[in-house]
């Protein structure tokens, strides 16, 4: 059990040390390999399990490898709340230390106009609320989300709570279908259930 057998470059083992990360967590260990295969993944995992670096191991391994010549948003990732999507982003950059991956940050809070304009210069990834990515969504001139080829539902059930279910089902139906799908919820309920038949395609479920 170790980061030196995922098959991932040196850059990202390098960030991985510069995160402090010595060995995987068990929901590390379970989803980097399958979500570098590309499958859809559902996993039940409470924060502080390490599902947040679980799912951007492989997804900053994945752009490694993206046309830089053709600039685009390749990847979302929805939280629950600001604090969460600043968070991910804080990890997103250490891992991202040695490489030239770009991220937005668009949560609730912060102007949308700056926002607009950090868009425009098409981030490889956003981090957002669903409200302010919605919003971005419906009327930014020049978000483009065809490009989208990864989409994170994290703390699902909190997102449902929070009274998103029907934003949610709209970005999943607006988002390219041909994307690969990774929801995370500490609990199981029938509107994540819901949302995963809707959502994802034949997803692996990985339980911690
Ligand atoms: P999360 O469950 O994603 O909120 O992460 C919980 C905490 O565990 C964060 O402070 C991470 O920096 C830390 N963490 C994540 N993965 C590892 C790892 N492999 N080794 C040590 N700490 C980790």
């Amino acid at each position: 059990n170790s980061f030196l057998n995922m098959n991932l470059s040196r850059h990202i083992l390098r960030g991985i040390t510069a995160a402090g990360y010595t060995k995987p967590t068990p929901v590390q260990g379970k989803t980097i390999p399958m979500a570098l295969n590309g499958k859809d993944i559902v996993g039940s995992a409470a924060t502080g399990s390490g599902k947040t670096a679980a799912f951007l191991i492989p997804i900053l391994e994945r752009l490694l490898y993206r046309d830089t010549r053709s600039p685009r948003t390749r990847v979302v990732v929805l939280t629950p709340t600001r604090e969460l999507a600043m968070q991910c982003h804080d990890v997103a950059t250490k891992l991202s230390t040695h490489t030239n991956i770009r991220f937005c940050l668009a949560v609730g809070g912060l102007s949308m106009k700056v926002q607009e304009a950090e868009l425009r210069l098409r981030p490889d990834v956003v981090i957002a609320t669903p409200g302010r990515f919605i919003d971005h969504m419906r009327n930014s001139l020049g978000f483009a989300v065809d490009g989208i080829e990864i989409m994170v539902l994290d703390e699902a059930d909190r997102m449902l709570e929070d009274g998103f279910a029907d934003e949610l089902e709209e970005i999943l139906k607006t988002l390219p279908k041909s994307r690969q799908t990774m929801l995370f919820s500490a609990t199981m309920t029938s509107s994540v259930d819901k949302l995963v038949s809707t959502g994802l395609r034949k997803p692996h479920r990985i339980m911690v």
